[in-house]
């Protein structure tokens, strides 16, 4: 019967789209880099879960995390990745894009004083003035010291670290307007 078979078809596209559904929203929300306190010292320890794992098992009771990078491999590859407890039980609030998001909230940039606003994932991002006087993006930041390095660093928006950055590159480029014009003294 055509329409019975017409209709099958229609099922099995529904549900293959929620299958779809489910694994994206699932792949989405475990990706990116976190930051969490490693059981074993105690100590902020950077790592990634296989999102693509926790995908492929979008209907299993609790979500199917392990791993896929950790700041403290090689040498602690064989952990028992304990850690993954606390991933389960707030997976936003160790997400580095959430930590780094929230930082810049009701703050302005430390040199224009321009205050930074909605941040937009998808556009160019505001940078970290680190305590050296050295801006750096988010990704130049290692997960395991977000903590002190926010903890030291003041929020630089994106013109004012481009141009930090050029001036850091390239000193040549920049006039020194204190200099007097002519500075041949005798
Ligand atoms: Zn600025």
């Amino acid at each position: 019967m055509p329409v019975l078979e017409i209709a099958a078809g229609v099922i099995a596209v529904a549900v293959a789209f929620v299958v779809i559904g489910r694994a994206v929203r699932l792949w989405w929300k475990y990706r990116g880099a976190r930051v969490i306190t490693c059981p074993e010292n105690l100590r902020p320890a950077g790592v990634s879960v296989d999102a693509a794992h926790v995908a492929a098992n979008p209907f299993a009771k609790t979500p199917q995390l392990r791993l896929s990078s950790c700041s403290r491999w090689p040498e602690r590859a064989g952990c028992g990745q304990q850690c993954l407890s606390q991933v389960a039980a707030t997976p936003e609030e160790c997400l580095v894009r959430n930590i780094l998001v929230q930082w810049y909230a009701g703050k302005r940039c430390a040199t224009c004083e321009q205050p930074f606003g909605e941040i937009s994932l998808a556009g160019a991002k505001p940078a970290v003035l680190c305590a050296d006087g050295v801006s750096v993006e988010w990704s130049e930041i290692p997960a395991d010291r977000l903590t002190e390095t926010l903890a030291a660093a003041s929020p630089i928006c994106f013109a004012c670290h481009m141009g930090n950055t050029l001036v850091r590159s390239h000193p040549e480029l920049v006039v020194d307007r204190r200099r007097p014009a002519d500075s041949r003294t005798g």
